[in-house]
């Protein structure tokens, strides 16, 4: 199959590589002529592990090309996929669109031929039927057919879960697409991924039901975390108690400091207002998107409470940025929230991040940037670890002791227990854990 991909972002990027993986012949398109020039020349663009061999590999072997240049993809292209960003819309919390718009309405001038258009943004329900719209609109001759493809591969772990989807979600009504959908993915097909064949409109709601309900699953556990609290319980445990019932299972029940990162919390805004314009408002979701807005600062507060309100003067050093480990992405991430409440309180901010620095340098004015834990920690009143990287998992807690003006370690994903800190004089605050042992 001759593939176009349009948008080779974090999406666009792993997915065309790994359809190139596969055998297929693929164009990735960008209009960042930046990203593209960095792709040319053999580096790539974002943190994602085990990228840059697969990305090498298959330009070596010529199925895998780059260019900003949309056109020269899509004469021979069987199957173009929109994978550019669907960000929240400013002002109203709505989807922004136009960019899958623009791009659909630069393929319908460039198609040759019987082309499947796949839309692999996340995007509402009903957004097939605007592509196609526009689409047969823009060129009336156009041999199009506009199926939804939804994307649920993870940062961090992006590959292993395109090589190894749990499904793979198609929304479509035209029998020839369908072919030619069977055989794009006829590589995962053979390995037993379940391909699941729906309608348009049900696909495209299938993503944004998933993601709803996983951060509301978070949010669930946060809640637990805070009741814990309060009640003198222990949200790991309460975690593993429940996680166990298979009804429930234990995955996203690590309570922390909220959800973040490019996805979440722009798709459960999005989900919020199609409801909504529907007059068929999901109040489950709007309570979660309520929640989770007010938590991240919730956690600032907590730091500012350990030094009884008041945090003026005080260096604060935080471990980790990113929303979550294994990524540099820092779209909406609850560690901007943090870091602005500490410095609203007058806090000192110092960070660190494995990866992620260099994009949150300009999302963060004002703290300084470390080359480590124990290069942040000099000197410090507090440490706190926002992300869970491997790096942090591991902290010798007796240099740490030696560097900082008081120990304390705010632990807001759980990495560590009182009983491993206390004996290097460190005071411990984690999520949802008895304040007291
Ligand atoms: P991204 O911002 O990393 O990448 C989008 C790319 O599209 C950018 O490089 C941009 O320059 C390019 N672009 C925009 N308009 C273009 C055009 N007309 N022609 C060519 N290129 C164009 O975004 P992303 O994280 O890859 O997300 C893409 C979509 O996939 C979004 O709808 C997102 O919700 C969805 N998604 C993302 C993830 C994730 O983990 N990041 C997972 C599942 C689904």
């Amino acid at each position: 199959m001759r593939i176009t991909m349009i948008g080779s972002g974090y999406v666009g990027l792993v997915s065309g590589t790994c359809f190139a993986d596969f055998g297929h012949d693929v164009i990735c398109v960008d209009k960042d002529e930046a990203k593209i020039r960095a792709l040319e020349e053999g580096k790539i663009p974002i943190f994602e592990p085990g990228l840059d061999a697969i990305v090498a590999q298959n330009r070596r072997s010529g199925r895998l090309t780059f260019t900003t240049d949309l056109s020269s993809g899509l004469t021979e292209a069987d199957v173009v996929f929109i994978a550019v960003g669907t960000p929240s819309r400013r002002g109203d919390g709505h989807a922004d669109l136009s960019y899958v718009y623009a791009a659909a309405r630069e393929i319908a001038l460039g198609v040759k031929g019987f082309t499947v258009v796949v839309t692999k943004s996340t995007v509402p329900v009903g957004t097939g039927d605007e592509i196609e719209r526009i689409m047969r609109e823009t060129n009336p001759e156009a041999d199009i057919a506009v199926v939804s493809n939804p994307e649920f591969l993870r940062e961090g772990a992006a590959i292993e879960d395109f090589r190894r989807p749990d499904r793979i979600v198609v929304g479509l009504s035209d029998e020839r697409a369908r072919e030619v959908m069977e055989e794009v993915y006829r590589p995962l097909y053979l390995n037993r991924s379940p391909l699941l064949f729906t309608t348009r409109r049900t696909s495209e709601l299938i993503k944004y039901a998933g993601n709803a309900f996983l951060a509301m699953k978070i949010t669930f556990i946060n809640e637990m975390a805070d009741l814990c609290e309060s009640v003198g319980a222990d949200v790991q445990e309460v975690a593993r108690g429940i996680g166990l019932d298979n009804r429930i299972g234990s995955k996203f029940l690590h309570a922390g400091p909220g959800y973040g990162g490019s996805c979440f919390p722009k798709d459960t805004l999005a989900l919020v207002k199609t409801a909504q314009d529907h007059g068929s408002p999901v109040r489950l979701i709007e309570t979660t998107v309520a929640i989770n807005d007010t938590r991240k600062r919730a956690m600032a507060r907590k730091v500012i409470a350990a030094f009884g309100g008041d945090v003026r003067g005080k260096t604060i050093a935080i471990l980790g940025l990113t929303f979550k480990p294994n990524t540099d992405d820092m779209r909406d991430s609850p560690a901007i929230s943090i870091i602005q409440a500490l410095r609203d309180a007058g806090a000192q901010v110092s960070a660190y991040d494995p990866e992620g620095i260099e994009n949150a340098r300009p999302m963060l004015e004002g703290v300084t940037f470390g080359t480590g834990p124990y290069d942040i920690a000099e000197g410090a009143d507090a440490l706190v670890i926002v992300t869970e990287w491997n790096a942090f998992r591991a902290l010798d807690f007796r240099r740490l002791a030696g560097v900082m003006r008081t120990p304390l370690l705010v632990d807001l994903r759980n990495v560590y227990s009182r009983d491993e800190v206390a004996p290097y004089g460190f005071g411990y605050l984690g999520i949802g854990r008895p304040l007291e042992d």
